[in-house]
């Protein structure tokens, strides 16, 4: 099976949401609201993240189980540091068992405010996880192909002293059998585009997915920091964001306006689909899809259709 055959991309380019697993009451009854609102535009599939070392993995698990008995093709992360081959393949079981058919293989990043013994570590690098999985759906003979993604950064993994080096290592990531590529969020759609043809000349052909993130504020625009790892902030949206000196409505429009050119630039570009980092918020993406045209899920289909006919 190649990835295009796959459900998470029987429609291109493919639009996806990503969510991170609540921790409370409330905020897990934040998320559902969440997923209702985006599910009127028929995402190709959601993705949930997973707090390496094994912190929610059982928030994920709960949050997989709610999207797919919506229908909704659900991606779950897997990271594998801190964890044993037996624990990896606890959490594969898991996530098929609540009907996933897809998972993100990920290293992840060592706890920063816990006890950590990197010897305990199965694997030190997402393609082992990739060729792990492989192994693993192999010996479990479940009948059909798990949908296998990985991580890349178009602005360089914070990690990686060598660029040439890490398209090396994304390469041997899809030469271990990933289906797929998301990138990490970015606000330069050069560097995206220069990476999607680095990959290309490198001879990675499998579709490469676009993380987007709107700034929708001050405080999030902090956080992004924090979690983007990599990530450039061009000059023109700070400046932006200066000018509306911490007026919220102010900041919302304008990280939901640029966002909103980006995807349509990478729309006009041929992109194989758009990953919305949420934050497990409907607003920002809703308003994005607005501004796309993209008014109600007959609008995605349709660009759907036309993107068909044109490649016809
Ligand atoms: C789309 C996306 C989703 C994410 N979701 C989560 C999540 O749910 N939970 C979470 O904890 N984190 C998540 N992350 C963060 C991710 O776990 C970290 O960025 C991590 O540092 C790198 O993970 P990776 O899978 O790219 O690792 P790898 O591909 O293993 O790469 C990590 C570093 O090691 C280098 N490297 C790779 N192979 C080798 C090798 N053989 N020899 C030497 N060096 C090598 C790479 O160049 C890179 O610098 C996500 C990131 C992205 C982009």
């Amino acid at each position: 099976m190649s990835a295009s055959s796959s459900v998470l991309f029987d429609r291109t380019p493919s639009f996806s949401f990503e969510f991170f697993p609540p921790k409370t009451q409330e905020g897990a009854d934040n998320l559902v609201q969440t997923i209702v609102r985006l599910q009127e535009f028929h995402p190709s599939f959601v993705s949930v993240t997973y707090g390496a070392g094994g912190s929610s993995r059982e928030f994920t698990r709960a949050v997989v189980q709610e999207t797919q008995s919506r229908g909704i093709p659900t991606v779950p992360h897997l990271t594998c540091v801190g964890h044993t081959e037996a624990e990896l393949a606890d959490i594969l079981a898991g996530y098929t068992k609540a009907g996933a058919r897809a998972v993100l293989a990920l290293r992840g990043d060592p706890p920063r405010n816990r006890p950590y013994d990197p010897t305990r570590d199965a694997f030190h690098h997402a393609s082992e996880l990739v060729r792990f999985i492989r192994r693993w759906e192999e010996a479990q003979g479940l009948g059909y192909r798990l949908t296998v993604g990985v991580a890349g950064f178009p602005e360089g993994h914070p990690d990686a002293r060598n660029r040439l080096r890490e398209m090396d290592f994304l390469k041997a990531k899809v030469d271990e059998g990933a289906d797929y590529i998301c990138t990490q969020l970015f606000f330069d759609n050069h560097a995206f585009f220069d990476f999607r043809d680095r990959c290309r000349i490198m001879g990675i052909d499998c579709p490469i997915i676009a993380g987007i993130m709107p700034v929708t504020s001050i405080s999030g625009l902090n956080r992004m920091a924090d979690l983007s790892a990599g990530t450039n902030f061009p000059s023109r949206l700070l400046k932006a964001l200066l000018r509306a000196g911490g007026d919220k409505g102010s900041v919302e429009r304008i990280g939901i306006n640029y966002a909103s050119n980006q995807c349509g630039e990478l729309l006009d570009a041929d992109v194989d689909g758009i990953h919305f980092y949420t934050l497990n918020k409907s607003k920002a993406t809703l308003e994005i899809y607005r501004n796309l045209g993209l008014n109600s899920c007959y609008d995605v289909e349709r660009l759907h259709m036309l993107n068909h006919l044109y490649k016809a």
